[in-house]
């Protein structure tokens, strides 16, 4: 099996624990520069800009983690 057919298993699996876990993310607004390169990638489109900087809307997010790995603030936890 390929390593591409093993990530989207893999994906669903983490998505699937994160939402079992109840995991939510947030940003920090001290560390966020407004980039949108989060607010571009969320998959449920929980993102948005406010004032220069992104906000999670914690009912949408599906606790997928891809925007902590866009972020090269560090921005978001
Ligand atoms: S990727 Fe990081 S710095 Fe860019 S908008 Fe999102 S939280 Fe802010
Ligand atoms: S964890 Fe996933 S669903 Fe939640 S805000 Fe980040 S990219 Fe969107």
């Amino acid at each position: 099996m390929t390593a591409r057919r093993l990530l989207l298993p893999l994906v669903i699996l983490l998505v699937a624990a994160a939402a079992f876990a109840g995991i939510k993310y947030r940003v920090d607004p001290t560390r966020c520069s407004g980039c949108g390169d989060c607010t571009r990638l969320c998959p449920v489109s929980a993102i948005e800009l406010v004032n220069g900087s992104s906000s999670i809307d914690p009912d949408l997010c599906i606790g997928c983690g891809q925007c902590i790995g866009v972020c090269t603030h560090d921005a978001i936890r």
